[in-house]
């Protein structure tokens, strides 16, 4: 049996599934450039599981630094989550967006080439439904992206559908996330974001640590129950159990297939609010802003597809959310 290799795997997404897969009794191995992770992640997985994954500090787009992996580590499967993910930034540097996550992905696809790897678990992002009716299905046709960081997702899934057409020995195993949201029970592992934090959780996490006065509420006047947007927020843990029923499915199977990771359930941003305030018994201050660029006013997933194929579904609450959230960043300071 190889090894596991997981790209961004310090990363929030990553770390969590590393737990879980060593947790399952796989070998894992990690390539991490640390550009927006940190290098005592490796220790913190290795107290949660007690086990210590192998790490590689390298950019999986540097051709020669892979191949020099793939010559040292039998690799059966590569779950790639690394990538540029700032939706925001993406709008300001696309072409950084399109050559760092198109070329990590071609430089992994040719070296599995090399090596005869045959399976490929890639992050993907519901953000390829574009402004689509939810609930989002796996068959939905997608596109319409909003900004580049989204088309970059868009422009992969077609990239290793195409893979998989062509060499039909290859698997892949596409996950459509969600709103990924929370941490580790311990505490150890979570979402660290550098500066000032663009996605809602943790930003309603550092102004309940005070180091933000108040949350900006991004416009409450959207065709919703409340006016607030609608996403579908899912506990990180649930979402690395995903992965570990994927990579399953993938080692079993040839063929594309895409798996929606989600709960099912959409909340307002005043119900993520609210929820957050009674998990954790505190208040958390905050302004109705004006609208974000893009932001679409529901998300939220159609999840049998994963149930029946996966034998997966997201277990956890809002409230297991908001308090693993609220526990971790507590941890940071
Ligand atoms: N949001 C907000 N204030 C913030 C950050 C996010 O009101 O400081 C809202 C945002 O407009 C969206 C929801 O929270 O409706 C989720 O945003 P996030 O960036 O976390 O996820 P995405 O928009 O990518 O689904």
């Amino acid at each position: 049996m190889g090894k596991i290799l997981l790209t961004g795997g310090c990363g929030f997404i990553g770390s969590h599934t590393a737990v879980e897969l060593i947790n399952e009794g796989y070998e894992i191995v990690i390539a991490d450039d640390l550009s927006n992770s940190s290098r005592d992640t490796v220790d913190k997985i290795e107290t949660i599981t007690g086990k210590r994954p192998l790490f590689y500090e390298i950019d999986v787009a540097d051709a020669a630094a892979l191949t020099a992996l793939f010559a040292e580590q039998p690799i059966d499967a590569v779950i790639h989550f690394a990538g540029f993910k700032a939706v925001g930034e993406s709008v300001e540097k696309p072409l950084a967006y399109y050559r760092n996550n198109l070329d990590s992905t071609l430089t992994l696809l040719e070296t599995m080439s090399r090596y005869g790897t045959k399976c490929f678990v890639f992050s993907s992002s519901a953000t390829v439904y574009g402004d689509a009716e939810p609930p989002f299905s796996e068959e939905m046709k997608t596109g319409g992206c909003t900004n580049p960081y989204g088309w970059t997702k868009y422009m992969i899934e077609q990239i290793l559908k195409d893979a998989a057409h062509a060499d039909p020995s290859l698997s892949v195993v596409l996950l459509r996330y969600f709103n990924p949201v929370g941490a580790h029970e311990s505490g150890l592992i979570g979402e660290k974001p550098s500066g000032i934090p663009n996605n809602l959780m943790p930003y309603i996490s550092q102004v309940a640590a005070g180091i933000r006065d108040h949350l900006n509420v991004f416009g409450n006047d959207y065709p919703t129950p409340d006016g607030t947007c609608i996403r579908d927020y899912i506990h990180v843990v649930d979402l690395a159990k995903g992965h570990v029923a994927a990579l399953g499915y993938g080692l079993a199977h040839t063929g594309a297939e895409i798996f929606n990771l989600g709960t099912g359930r959409g909340s307002s941003v005043l119900e993520m609010i609210r929820a957050f305030e009674t998990a954790n018994h505190l208040t958390i201050p905050f302004e109705i802003a004006p609208r974000r660029a893009g932001d679409l006013p529901f998300s939220f997933a159609k999840t049998e597809k994963a149930e029946k194929l996966l034998g997966w579904k997201a277990q956890k609450s809002l409230t297991d959310m908001c308090r693993d959230a609220w526990t971790f960043e507590k941890s940071c300071h």
